[in-house]
């Protein structure tokens, strides 16, 4: 048995297409689509992963303005500029890019983040919301999972899914996203007991650890599908997942593929927030 291949990139090329005709509306109406994405790292995969937004919403029509405070930026000065561009009126989606510098956590500067442009749905406002059943954005990788899934047909409602990674951008978003679709939500971490024998028991499973290989046949029921959202660069410069897909294919019914899986969606979904938060909407 191999597992069927769930891509992300046809699903992201139709949301870009919507989101190129929404920004092109704009930009006639005279208030061009604008995202602004802060970045206070040196990391690599983080500059690679800005770098691919601000091509995406380029070609969108849509305009990206990277504010790169540097490695070494205060936690006051991210959220003076976050306070800034949330007040600037030619600014209407904002991301405040992960890993920050020690000593900053995205939970405590996410808030200086306006809620209407919070389009990567970090703000503790837009989260509370969120899991209140409210509208607000949600983080554009957790909805990424539930949008593939309904992409490809899979149903949630009444399945046992279980989400490996609690993150606050991540795994906890997803699994309120998951539970409005009805699905049983089981959440598992670094601290969970015997995660295979949990995992092992789902109708589907979402990876979202940022350990590749992790997840392996062990982990998979016979015929689950598997979302893989983790992205681990490889010494060679490419990408994998959390899951060792060689190994989970053999046994899974479906696997979302790294790269081309999660990712692309994620990115297209910033770009579908941003053109909303420019038409003032929210989902
Ligand atoms: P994170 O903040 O580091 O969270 C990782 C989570 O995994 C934590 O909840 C941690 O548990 C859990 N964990 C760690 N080791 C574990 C283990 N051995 N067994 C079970 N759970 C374990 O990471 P994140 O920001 O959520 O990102 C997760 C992955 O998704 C990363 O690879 C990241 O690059 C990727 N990502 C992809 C996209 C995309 O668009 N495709 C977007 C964002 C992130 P504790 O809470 O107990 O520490």
């Amino acid at each position: 048995m191999s597992a069927r291949v769930l891509s992300g990139k046809e699903l992201a090329a139709s949301i870009r297409s919507e989101a190129t005709a929404r920004a092109a509306e704009l930009a006639a109406a005279g208030t061009p689509a604008k995202l602004a994405v802060v970045v206070a790292t040196a990391d690599e995969s983080s500059a690679w992963y800005v770098r691919s937004i601000a091509r995406a919403a380029e070609k969108s029509g849509i305009m990206c303005e990277i504010v790169d405070l540097g490695a070494a930026a205060e936690p006051a000065l991210i959220r003076d500029r976050l306070a800034s561009l949330s007040a600037d009126d030619t600014v209407h989606g904002i991301i405040l890019q992960t890993p920050l510098p020690q000593g900053a956590r995205l939970e405590d500067l996410a808030g200086a983040i306006a809620f209407e442009k919070d389009v990567d749905g970090a703000n503790p406002l837009s989260l509370g919301r969120l899991a209140a059943g409210l509208p607000a954005f949600a983080p554009a990788t957790a909805e990424a999972v539930v949008a593939i899934l309904d992409h490809h047909g899979i149903d949630l409602a009444g399945r046992h899914v279980a989400v490996v990674g609690r993150s606050t951008v991540v795994g906890k978003p997803a699994a309120h996203l998951l539970l409005d679709r009805n699905a049983t939500v089981t959440v598992c971490h670094s601290r969970t007991r015997d995660l295979a024998a949990i995992t092992s028991t789902a109708d589907v499973v979402v990876a979202a650890v940022g350990r590749a290989g992790l997840i392996t046949a062990e982990h998979v029921r016979p015929g689950a599908v598997v979302v893989d959202v983790g992205t681990n660069p490889t010494e060679d410069g490419g990408l994998v997942g959390d899951v060792d897909a060689v190994a989970v294919a053999d046994r899974a019914g479906a696997l979302t593929p790294v790269p081309g899986g999660v990712g692309p969606v994620t990115t297209a979904l910033l770009l579908r927030h941003t053109v909303h938060a420019a038409q003032r909407h929210l989902p």
